[in-house]
């Protein structure tokens, strides 16, 4: 399984980013921090990287395991 998760990675811009589920790093390689929510979550950009990684794993068919 994969989930969302929403991070600040270099600097202060917020990016949503796909990871498995429990894991410490993004699908893109980026290292997830636990966080709260930040307020301003709603507006953040998803992670290219991450996208083209999930849908290619949607398409494999491995994501929903
Ligand atoms: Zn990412």
């Amino acid at each position: 399984m994969y989930e969302m998760c929403v991070c600040s990675s270099t600097g202060s811009a917020l990016v949503w980013h796909v990871a498995a589920k429990h894991g410490s790093r993004a699908l893109c390689g980026q290292q997830l921090q636990a966080s709260p929510d930040p307020p301003d979550a709603e507006a953040a950009p998803h992670c290219e990287p991450c996208m083209e990684s999930f849908r290619s794993l949607m398409a494999e068919g491995t994501a929903l395991e």
